[in-house]
């Protein structure tokens, strides 16, 4: 989604207790800041007992942590291995036109799903250069900025590490700005995204062993008939809680989610910009009944 991702200060919601659930967390193996170890090590300290690390279309930052020689996760925190696939929704009249898919409990060593997230990451890079070119053209450029990144990593480049870099070009006065102004949708950096659509993004979640989750999408209520479509096409959960919804949205989304049987989900969405990760959990509410409901449908194969 866009950079907007906490509730207005008017609805934002007060966990009635520690939130110790969060099943949608990005590290700097894609569009965050912080190294998988570093936000573990945050949500262990904020007292998660579960946390999904769902980069955009990679899962290194999974692997990286359970590698040999890798050092003990911390002690009481289980980590699910997660994605979050971008769809592309042309057509079906969404905001920035597409659908965020999160992919919880997909296996790591699945050798045909890291095949179409490599390909994901090539559109990606190719996206980016895009971008980086066409702000030049726009006397907007940050390669200077962008000179000390490697860009050949296996990371999942995106458009925040260039809105960071147009805030460090003095060009916008923040993430949100360099979105609204440069490189969101109709702004001079913007190239539309290529890739997979939702129904291919939840087959491949699938084919991975994995439950496919619609992330953040609060329009729900109003999008039942695509929910339906969605679910024929193998969706098994909806993002009932995220640090943008309001409680008013949770409720609505939620009240979708039971209708239609939805196995309900939620997370921070951490990128890293704009707090600490204990900021992020202290104003995000997932119950912890939700990761016993995705814990026990990953065990039961209800995706298998
Ligand atoms: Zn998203
Ligand atoms: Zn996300």
């Amino acid at each position: 989604m866009g950079r907007g991702r906490r509730a207005p200060a008017a609805g934002r919601i007060v966990p009635p207790e520690p939130t110790v659930v969060d099943l949608h967390a990005h590290t700097c193996r894609s569009d965050g800041l912080l190294e998988p170890s570093a936000l573990v090590a945050a949500a262990a300290a904020a007292g998660v007992r579960t946390l999904a690390i769902t980069d955009h279309d990679t899962l290194s930052g999974y692997r990286d942590l359970v590698a040999p020689g890798a050092g003990p996760l911390p002690p009481g925190l289980d980590v699910l291995p997660g994605v979050e696939i971008n769809a592309m929704a042309g057509g079906l009249n969404l905001p920035d036109g597409e659908l965020h898919v999160v992919g919880l409990g997909v296996d790591p060593a699945d050798v045909a799903f890291e095949a179409a997230l490599a390909e994901q990451r090539e559109r990606r890079r190719r996206r980016f250069e895009r971008m980086a070119a066409r702000l030049r053209a726009a006397g907007l450029g940050v390669d200077a900025q962008l000179a000390g990144l490697d860009l050949t990593r296996d990371d999942a480049l995106g458009r925040p590490t260039l809105a960071r870099a147009l805030v460090a070009a003095g060009f916008a006065t923040s993430v949100q700005d360099a979105f609204a102004r440069f490189v969101g949708r109709g702004g001079p950096g913007y190239v539309p995204r290529e890739g997979l659509g939702p129904v291919e993004a939840i087959r491949a979640i699938r084919g991975a062993g994995g439950i496919p989750v619609l992330a953040h999408f609060s329009v729900a209520p109003s999008r039942r008939v695509l929910l339906r479509e969605l679910m024929n096409a193998g969706l098994v959960g909806l993002e009932v809680h995220h640090r943008s919804f309001d409680a008013a949205t949770v409720a609505a989304v939620g009240a979708v989610a039971r209708d239609l049987g939805l196995l309900p989900s939620g997370g921070t969405d951490y990128h890293g910009d704009d707090e600490t990760y204990a900021e992020a959990i202290g104003e995000t509410w997932v119950p912890p009944e939700i990761a016993a409901g995705v814990l026990a449908a990953l065990q039961v194969g209800v995706v298998a």
